[in-house]
């Protein structure tokens, strides 16, 4: 227990968005379920407000909570591979780095988040995109079942066989129903060496290039993932230096097959245009992975807002690039992610995960530095892209909500499931004791 008396609490109390410097009461750093289910029954002994962080990194600042209790599963990182059926077992405090070091060691892996540091247990819980998506699924497409404890601080499995109703909820409504210990996921062979990295244009390119990229992605094969990222240009080595800090549309390219194949199928896009830099590769997927960590460092400012959208149009595009020539930071970016393939293959109605047949995932990410006396123009920064765009949007993904208000949920999951999930949440949390993420009340 980490108290605002111990020297550790200032740092114990620290999350990924810098914006967020709520003070709780008591700090449980979990070594284990046992610790885990302790944590819980305290909590709920003394009436405590209770927060639960993994890697701290949802923007709002889920993990932690004013006066109340954090549950805090960080020291919990320990993986197991299974080479024999091809599974990993990942506690429920890992963050992607953890889960794809002892994966790849085996050229092994599964469906992660673009930025290494992210945890798993929020990412996984709310779907979890990345790279790996349109050929292996979601994250969530690849559970194969969590040990949960629940807020009467028992311990269940869920799985398409045990607790099937909870299985079905953790896919996509995310900490709404208990604390996931651990994880088991289905791994599948990668590289470890995949051809991956960055495609480079001026932004005055963008029109062009972000067409290409929506007609080229139609008919990728699974194989093909993806990312434009629009941004001002870091002074990176692999960026040629007349660019650094001019206007630049990126494509994070990953290629998740063999080498030699993926250099046929990306040639229409590499040789589309002409790039400033080509740095697509033969790279270890381990660390193309880490590639954008630290483009996203802990305890800067940060603001988003999401949408999801339909295969862009030439008019989503225009606004797109408006707001981009009009940034406002050089840390901000607009990642834009393409779902389909495997995605897009698995029932709506097999998880709680919402609409699956989206094109894209847009985040619209402000960060800039706590001595930076202007949030509030980086933040209507993003405030006038996302009402700009809202028209072409259909909703937003859960794991890239922030400020929007309860009432916007029942739209993002759609009624009926967010009915279900109510129902769901009355069975394993009818008092709403974990409430601090996008939250479903009992009702
Ligand atoms: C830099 C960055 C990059 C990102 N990239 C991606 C990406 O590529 N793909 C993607 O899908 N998302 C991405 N995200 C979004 C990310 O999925 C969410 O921010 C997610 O909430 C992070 O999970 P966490 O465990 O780090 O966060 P936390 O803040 O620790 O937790 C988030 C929520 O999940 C709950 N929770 C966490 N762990 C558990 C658990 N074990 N059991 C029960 N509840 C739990 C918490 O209570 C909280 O409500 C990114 C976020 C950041 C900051």
């Amino acid at each position: 227990m980490v108290t605002p008396l111990d020297p550790t609490y200032e740092e114990a109390r620290k999350i990924w968005n810098g914006q967020i410097t709520h003070r709780p009461a008591l700090i449980a750093r979990c070594t284990g379920t046992a610790n885990v289910i302790e944590a819980v029954r305290f909590a709920r002994q003394h009436e405590m407000p209770t927060a639960v962080r993994c890697g701290g990194h949802a923007v709002a600042g889920h993990a932690l909570c004013d006066s109340g209790l954090v549950i805090d599963l960080s020291p919990m990182t320990g993986v197991r591979v299974d080479p024999v059926v091809v599974t990993a077992r990942a506690q429920g405090g890992c963050l992607g780095v953890h889960l794809d070091r002892e994966t790849q060691a085996l050229g092994l892996a599964v469906t992660g988040g673009v930025v290494s540091h992210t945890g798993i247990g929020g990412l996984t819980l709310g779907g979890g995109i990345g790279h790996l998506m349109r050929k292996l699924g979601l994250a969530i497409d690849n559970l194969v079942s969590c040990d949960v404890v629940t807020a009467d601080g028992e311990l269940l499995v869920a799985s398409e066989e045990e607790n099937t109703d909870l299985f079905w909820g953790l896919r996509g409504g995310g900490g709404n129903f208990g604390i996931v210990t651990s994880f088991e996921y289905r791994l599948h062979p990668l590289g470890p060496e995949v051809l991956a990295g960055l495609l480079v244009y001026p932004m005055e390119d963008a029109p062009a290039v972000l067409r290409h990229f929506r007609d080229y992605m139609a008919e990728a094969p699974d194989e093909v993932g993806v990312m434009a990222n629009l941004r001002l240009a870091p002074p990176l080595p692999a960026i040629p230096e007349n660019l650094h800090g001019r206007p630049i549309v990126a494509l994070v390219v990953c290629y998740a097959g063999p080498v030699e194949e993926g250099e046929r199928i990306l040639r229409p896009l590499r040789e589309f245009g002409n790039p400033a830099a080509d740095g697509v590769t033969p790279t270890l997927y381990a660390t193309h992975q880490q590639m954008l960590d630290a483009a996203f460092p802990h305890g800067r400012h940060y603001y988003w807002k999401s949408l999801k959208l339909p295969p862009l149009s030439d008019q989503a595009i225009a606004t797109i690039l408006a707001h981009a020539w009009a940034i406002t930071s050089p840390n901000s970016s607009i990642p834009i992610f393409t779902q389909g393939g495997a995605v897009a293959r698995v029932p709506n109605e097999k998880t709680a995960f919402p609409n699956r047949h989206a094109t894209h995932d847009i985040n619209i990410m402000a960060a800039w530095d706590p001595s930076d006396p202007e949030s509030e123009r980086h933040i209507n920064w993003v405030r006038g892209l996302w009402g700009a765009l809202e028209p072409h949007g259909v909703d937003a993904y859960v794991n890239f909500l922030s400020d929007e208000p309860q009432s916007e949920l029942p739209m993002v999951y759609g009624q009926e499931k967010y009915r279900r999930l109510q129902t769901l949440k009355r069975t394993y949390d009818p008092t709403n004791s974990f409430r601090f993420n996008p939250n479903i009340p009992p009702g």
